[in-house]
């Protein structure tokens, strides 16, 4: 059976860790301060907007939700950013997506000043971790690789499989996975074979968005499993990979819930963190 890369473990001893270090700032006149802007009332958006605000609070950080209404044109949001942009008591800011359809995403997340973002969506932290310079890491692909680091093993030359390539998970994960010198192959829905891949894979991420997607027959015996999926089928939460047959197979595995998606937030709190103490010099 598969050890298990428990992420709510993971996640109280790096909390602890970052509520010291905020505890640190304070002492120097610095409590750092995560904005989030929601425009709209999307309730899986409010889900994730109120466990923001509560990491911040467990780690005494400073939190402030900008509520916007759903009908708020491109120009009023873009003025919250600048006032955000230019407030010296917030050092992350955040938007909740998806934005509203008649809104422009990227513009919005264009117009955060690149030390803000702490999601790492800006094109100038994007093109950081492709060119191997220091930005800012987004969370959920920063979360899955720590637990990777958590095995203990030498990750050098390893194969590394990623199915999914979005912007916000599948393309930074194998960015990362090919710092930490893996040998990385990116799969999607036009990919053939992809079971071969897949058992090809000493580490598989799955980032698909389908409930059970990755079953234990394509899984290399001993291999890490990391699921990033956050389904939800008949009001339960499931990830991407079956973790009944996924967990007889695999080395390790993240489960769900519990598993990577606890780590995000946490990695939330890290990168603003990590921005309050930039803001320090
Ligand atoms: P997305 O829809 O943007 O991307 C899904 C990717 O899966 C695409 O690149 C697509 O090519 C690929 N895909 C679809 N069908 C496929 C198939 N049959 N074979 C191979 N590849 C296929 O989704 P996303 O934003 O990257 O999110 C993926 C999943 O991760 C979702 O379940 C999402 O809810 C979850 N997620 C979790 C967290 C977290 O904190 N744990 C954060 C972000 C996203």
């Amino acid at each position: 059976m598969a050890e298990i890369l428990d992420g709510k473990v993971m996640s109280e001893t790096l909390r602890a860790e970052i509520a010291e270090k905020v505890a640190g700032l304070k002492k120097k006149g610095v409590t750092p301060g995560l904005a989030v802007i929601l425009a709209g009332d999307d309730p899986a958006s409010e889900i994730y907007v109120r466990n923001k605000g509560k990491g911040c609070q467990e780690v005494g950080m400073h939190s402030e939700t900008v509520r916007l209404p759903g009908n708020v044109s491109q120009a009023e949001l873009e003025a919250e950013i600048d006032r955000l942009n230019a407030d010296p008591g917030i050092h992350g800011i955040l938007v909740q997506l998806p934005l509203p359809a008649h809104l422009d995403e990227e513009s919005a997340l264009a117009r955060i000043l690149p030390e803000k973002d702490v999601d790492g969506f800006h094109l100038l932290n994007a093109g950081r971790l492709m060119t191997g310079g220091a930005g800012v890491i987004p969370c959920t692909p920063r979360g899955a690789m720590y637990m990777i680091q958590q095995t203990g093993l030498d990750l050098s030359g390893l194969e590394a499989v990623v199915i999914g390539r979005s912007n916000i998970v599948g393309k930074p994960m194998a960015a990362l996975l090919m710092r930490a010198n893996c040998t990385v192959t990116v799969c999607h829905s036009r990919t053939r074979n992809l079971k071969d891949h897949c058992r090809r894979a000493d580490i598989l991420v799955a980032a698909v968005g389908k409930a059970g997607f990755v079953t234990g027959d394509m899984i290399k015996p001993g291999a890490v499993v990391i699921d990033v999926g956050i389904n939800r089928v008949d009001g339960k939460v499931r990830g991407d990979v079956d973790f009944e047959s996924a967990s007889r197979v695999a080395g390790w595995i993240t489960p769900v819930p519990g598993g990577v998606g606890k780590m995000t937030i946490t990695m939330l709190l890290q990168n603003t963190l990590e921005a309050a103490e930039r803001s320090l010099g």
